[in-house]
């Protein structure tokens, strides 16, 4: 068991988000180095609305960062495969089920879990709550909390936390309906379904290859 310090780059983002962990568990040594090319985002599982200029940047960040990869990319279309590690063994159903809730909801990105990986989760106590640090693209990690997934329904937090790495934002106003809504709905929401708009932004996210390297 290493551990790696974890480097964003938080161009852009408020104060609250140097809050990061400087150490985190990694369960192996060759995780990639984060991208340079696009900020680091801290998204959470609950919010406020003064979170949505921040949820708006690293959205339009992603953004940005597919399209020029599409564009280098011309016309491979095959789907692209995302590895991940669990060092988070409380979770770890629920990370396999968040996994094939991802897998069964889009094409054009495959969630694998494995040894030399792109991002990973892990868990512990955090006042904040879970979060995803996260380039949204495929790296980072997930830090799953032990507090919050009692209050709130955990196999939603952690598909919840995933689609930020594919790419989300967080949309607290939406209805429960809406994965990326996280707590806003409230801890009685306990859908962890992607609805069909996330659906369509993360294939449109990851056409072409988005994240490989
Ligand atoms: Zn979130």
């Amino acid at each position: 068991m290493s551990h790696r310090r974890i480097l964003s780059s938080l161009a852009g983002l408020a104060a609250a988000a140097l809050a990061v962990p400087a150490f985190a568990a990694a369960p192996a040594q060759s995780a990639p180095a984060p991208a340079t090319s696009s900020p680091s985002s801290i998204a959470a599982y609950t919010g406020s609305p003064q979170d949505a200029a921040a949820t708006k940047a690293f959205y339009e960040a992603v953004m940005k960062s597919a399209k020029a990869k599409q564009a280098k990319a011309g016309n491979k279309a095959a789907a692209v495969t995302v590895t991940y590690a669990v060092d988070a063994p409380t979770f770890a159903s629920l990370i396999s089920s968040s996994t094939s809730i991802w897998n069964s909801s889009v094409s054009n990105v495959t969630l694998v879990e494995g040894s030399n990986y792109d991002f990973y989760y892990t868990e512990g106590n955090d006042p904040r709550g879970s979060y995803a640090s996260t380039d949204g693209h495929g790296s980072g990690y997930i830090f799953l909390d032990y507090a919050q997934a009692q209050q709130y329904d955990p196999l939603r937090i952690t598909a919840h936390e995933t689609g930020h790495v594919l790419g989300l934002p967080d949309h607290y106003s939406g209805p429960c309906s809406e994965l990326m809504s996280g707590g806003g709905p409230g801890p009685s929401c306990t859908n962890p379904n992607p609805d069909a708009n996330e659906r369509s932004r993360v294939n449109s996210l990851w056409a072409n290859g988005f994240a490989k390297r």
